[in-house]
């Protein structure tokens, strides 16, 4: 007898939590997740298993990347956008916003302030243009970020889809990883959330993916979590691609709808906002157990469903944080969807909230530091 209980009934105690270490236990414990698997995982919303997911993803994060949070500040150069995407605020055809492109002298202001701020990286993003005067512009933006700060500044671009020769172009000119989101693995579901023309080609996008790994960029991709007609199979497909195609760096976020947009009559078919956001929560779980050494940013669209959206995030298992430091005057014409967070973390208090709850996650801001891909060195797909 122990505490009380005979030797049967232990026995009986036994096969009961052997029972309850259900199917979930079991995927959880594999080395490789099939896409079954992954829809299982995906699936859960049950309390206990959703918990034993995160515990497991946390512990993969500290043991692989470590408990370090690295800093981007993100810089929105530019709103004007030659592409369409059905779900984008900032498309061209929505004529409701003033479009804009920071002056220099203003942009050397923002990088100055993340470098002195301890900031290791800085991530310039834009709508896409392709045109020789937005490349040249690009490429004086990194020349001379790199140049007042010593050099110490890394940069990350998110310009969208450009030629290979542009790409080599934008690498010798300083910039040393690049984010360019795929949006859905899936080609129907892609043209779904996109026109079918040239422009706005699945394929090219592919491709995009594939010459930045080539030109030498730490490659970064991403989805949205939540569309209209996305199934649950369909975001087991996207871990499967990021996987496939030896990705470095990844944002998920939740989709969120934008009024000015073709998309926006579709929102009847959308999950609650809380559900895309638990939804994505558990993606960045199961790609941070399924791809353990890449670096994952908890995206700001969490944080415009849920204030601790992306401490939550970084408790699932992603490492990267991306303080908008784009300026007031800006930052509200930068609307990809409705309700974007304005955090104004360039202010020093409003920084302070955020780095002391960054430690009340558990983690650290790693100051001064690059934060690049650990994957990045290790993979041996094309560099
Ligand atoms: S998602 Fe990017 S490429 Fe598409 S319209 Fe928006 S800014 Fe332009």
């Amino acid at each position: 007898m122990y505490m009380g209980f005979t030797i049967a009934q232990l026995l009986l105690l036994s096969l009961i939590s052997d029972s309850m270490k259900t199917e979930f236990d079991a995927i959880l414990a594999k080395k490789i997740f099939s896409k079954d698997d992954i829809v299982a995982l995906l699936s859960t919303t049950d309390e206990n298993d959703v918990g034993k997911l995160f515990e497991k993803s946390c512990s993969v994060k500290k043991e692989y990347v470590g408990s370090e949070v690295y800093l981007r500040g993100l810089l929105e150069f530019s709103n004007v956008c030659r592409k369409n995407c059905f779900y984008c605020g900032i498309r061209s055809d929505n004529k409701q916003i003033h479009r804009y492109s920071i002056p220099d002298e203003e942009i050397k202001e923002i990088v100055l302030h993340a470098w002195k701020n301890n900031y290791g990286s800085m991530v310039f993003q834009s709508g896409e243009r392709n045109d020789a005067v937005f490349i040249e512009h690009v490429i004086d933006i990194l020349k001379y970020s790199k140049k007042i700060t010593n050099n110490e500044i890394g940069i990350t671009l998110s310009c969208g889809e450009q030629s290979e020769k542009t790409y080599q172009k934008l690498f010798d000119s300083g910039a040393h990883r690049y984010l360019l989101r795929i949006e859905t693995s899936n080609e129907a579901l892609y043209y779904k959330i996109h026109p079918e023309n040239e422009t706005h080609s699945f394929k090219a996008r592919i491709e995009a993916l594939r010459n930045l790994k080539k030109t030498g960029f730490q490659t970064g991709t991403g989805i949205m979590i939540g569309l209209p007609f996305q199934t649950i199979e369909d975001l087991a497909d996207d871990l499967l691609f990021f996987k496939k195609n030896d990705i470095d760096m990844v944002g998920m976020g939740p989709y969120i709808e934008h009024k000015e947009t073709p998309m926006y009559k579709y929102r009847k078919l959308l999950m609650p906002k809380t559900e895309r956001f638990n939804l994505t929560l558990r993606m960045i779980a199961v790609l941070r157990i399924m791809m353990k050494d890449i670096n994952i940013a908890a995206s700001t669209a969490l944080q415009a469903i849920d204030n601790e959206g992306r401490v939550k995030g970084l408790k699932a298992g992603a490492n990267v944080i991306m303080p908008n430091l784009t300026p007031s005057a800006y930052i509200e014409d930068y609307f990809l969807y409705d309700n974007k967070p304005c955090l104004h973390e360039n202010i020093g208090k409003y920084f302070k909230l955020l780095e002391s709850s960054i430690h009340d996650a558990g983690d650290t801001i790693a100051y001064k530091k690059w934060g690049d891909s650990k994957h990045f060195f290790t993979r041996t797909s094309a560099r």
